[in-house]
């Protein structure tokens, strides 16, 4: 057994998080059906328990349909995609959902990488160099913080949703070579909007591009489902729009979609696509099948920002703090301090109620925060058994 040694320094790291309350637990999930879930590792293996940490908002990772298409691309096409999408790994299945994609977004065309946050890295990196500007919102995902730094380009983080800095700073960079604008549309973890068409007219009007993360939008927001850009009357064609199948649609992969020459663009130029193994075809199938069910079943989305809306109005009149513009189906309780947002995770889930204790460096310090997130498989016992935890927990 080694005594010292040059990887020494990892156990007074984790030692470090232990004592101020941030280490992470590994914990094994086995997902149930209606949106439910067993913690194997913890001290009640066998409890069951409602899921609301997940991001299966219309609960399609559970939906017959959705696993008959990824089933049958399965049976046909094999487990693996067996090479970049840039060499052998574009099948039938990949051309159908992009083309399904683009059609959904109404925009010219679309492009899969493997995950959401290597459509994010691979796209800014794509658009942007040194001789470029980005502009970032402070509470952005950390997928467009991380392709924003990579890219090289001058980044500008602005603070949440302040359009008076971002005219400031497009102004200071008018002789940069390129402007860009990245800027998720439902921000992950306060759950509140961009201000999506004063960011399009803001960037129209100085020539820069703008780049809208519509992760937890997508499936959720507007008329057709498309996402927020859509609910905010932006046209689609005008921007650029990232996306995931991991959230709404129930799947695994990142997209994004925009104008044909951009995309091209992005087949010859964002690495993380073009060194990377292309999804799996059963990915690309159950995406397919997903869009089809958001587009015929609006009465899924609806259910879930109602109850949110609603659930959200309760919890503030019970005293609880949530952030004055959420408005969707990521509600946070700000609690402040990494301890007591543990303990109250834990009370939940002994309550059969599991949720997301969300801390530095996910957050900033002193906002530390319970994320609850509901979805359509949960339907009204889920809310109404959330309801009553919460109720129990209100003496904390
Ligand atoms: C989850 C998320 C991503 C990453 O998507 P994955 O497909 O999970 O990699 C990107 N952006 C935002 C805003 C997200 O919430």
């Amino acid at each position: 057994m080694l005594t010292s040694g040059p990887f020494d320094w990892t156990s007074d790291s984790l030692h470090n998080l232990d004592e101020r309350g941030l280490r992470r637990a590994r914990r094994t999930i086995e997902p149930l059906s209606g949106g439910r879930c067993r913690l194997r590792n913890s001290a009640d293996p066998e409890a069951i328990l409602w899921n609301f940490a997940g991001n299966d908002y219309l609960g399609l990772a559970e939906d017959s349909r959705v696993l008959a298409a990824a089933q049958s691309a399965l049976s046909e096409s094999g487990t693996g995609s067996r090479a970049s999408a840039l060499v052998t790994g574009r099948t039938i299945w990949h051309e159908r959902l992009e083309s399904r994609l683009a059609e959904f977004k109404q925009c010219e065309a679309a492009l899969l990488f493997p995950t959401g946050y290597a459509a994010n890295v691979g796209t800014i990196c794509g658009l942007v160099g040194n001789d470029d500007v980005v502009l970032c919102d402070r509470l952005n995902h950390a997928s467009l913080v991380d392709g924003c730094r990579l890219s090289g380009a001058t980044l500008r983080v602005y603070p949440h949703n302040d359009l008076t800095i971002v005219e400031r700073e497009l102004r200071k960079a008018a002789s940069a070579r390129r402007r860009l604008i990245v800027t998720d549309s439902l921000f992950s973890m306060d759950g509140d909007a961009a201000r999506l068409a004063d960011l399009a007219c803001l960037a129209e009007e100085h020539n820069a591009m703008l780049l809208v993360d519509e992760a937890h939008a997508t499936g959720l927001f507007s008329e057709r489902g498309t996402g927020l850009l859509e609910a905010a009357g932006v046209k689609l064609p005008h921007v650029l729009a990232v996306g995931t199948l991991s959230k709404a649609l129930g799947g695994q992969g990142g997209f994004v979609t925009g104008p044909q020459s951009v995309i091209d663009w992005l087949w010859n130029s964002a690495r993380t696509q073009m060194f990377s193994t292309a999804l799996t075809p059963a990915a690309c199938a159950g995406a397919v099948t997903a869009i089809d069910i958001i587009e015929q079943e609006p009465q899924r989305r609806r259910w879930v920002l109602e109850q949110s809306a609603q659930l959200i109005a309760e919890l503030r009149k019970q005293g609880w703090t949530i952030p004055e513009n959420t408005c969707g189906p990521i509600i946070p309780l700000l609690i402040g301090e990494p301890g007591p947002t543990l303990e109250l995770a834990d009370q939940l889930q002994n309550q059969g109620c599991l949720t997301a204790a969300i801390r530095p460096p996910t957050v900033p310090h002193k906002t530390s925060r319970l994320r609850i997130s509901l979805s359509w498989a949960h339907q009204e016992d889920g809310v109404n058994a959330l309801r009553s935890a919460l109720k129990r927990c209100q003496g904390r």
